[in-house]
C-alpha cells in the first residue's frame, strides 16, 4: 500500500492576469505539481484581489489537489476537479448559506459541475469517509495520462 507523502506546498498570490497567462486562460487558480531532483514540489497559485468567499474556494480547491497529489491519486479530471469543489462546498457551507456555493452548484464548466455533483452523490450515499476510501483505491488503480 502506497503510504501518503508530506509535500511542502508554497502559494503564490499572484494577479488575475498571471493566472491566465500561465495557463492559457480558463481557470480561476491552479496547483503546479513538479519533480525536480527526485522531489516533488508544490505550487499554489491563487489571484490576489478576490472576495474572501472566493479566495476560501480557491484556497480549498487548490489544497484538495494538493491533497490528492499526497495521497497518490490518479482518477479522472472530472473525478479530480469535482473533488475538490467538492470540498471547498462543504468548507463554504461551514459558513452558512453563502452566494459563492451557488458559483459551485452551477459552475457553467461542465467538467467542475458534473464531478462536484458526481461526488456530492457519492458522499451522500456512502458518507464522506467511504467515499474518500473508494477514490483512494480507486485513483491507484487507475491512470488517467
Ligand atoms: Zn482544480
Amino acid at each position: 500500500m502506497d503510504m501518503p507523502i508530506t509535500i511542502p506546498v508554497t502559494m503564490k498570490y499572484e494577479s488575475n492576469a498571471q493566472i491566465q497567462e500561465a495557463t492559457d486562460g480558463g481557470v480561476l487558480g491552479y496547483t503546479d505539481v513538479r519533480e525536480q531532483n527526485h522531489r516533488v514540489r508544490v505550487i499554489v497559485h491563487v489571484p490576489y484581489g478576490q472576495s474572501y468567499d472566493r479566495t476560501i474556494h480557491l484556497l480549498t480547491h487548490e489544497l484538495t489537489h494538493c491533497w490528492e497529489c499526497e495521497h497518490h491519486m490518479h482518477l479522472s479530471r472530472t473525478l479530480m476537479e469535482g473533488l475538490a469543489e467538492y470540498t471547498s462546498w462543504v468548507r463554504l457551507r461551514a459558513d452558512g448559506d453563502r452566494a459563492e456555493l451557488r458559483v459551485i452548484e452551477t459552475n457553467p464548466a461542465l467538467t467542475y459541475l458534473r464531478g462536484f455533483q458526481q461526488i456530492r452523490r457519492m458522499v451522500t450515499q456512502n458518507g464522506l469517509c467511504a467515499t474518500l476510501a473508494e477514490l483512494t483505491a480507486t485513483g491507484r488503480r487507475t491512470s488517467y495520462r
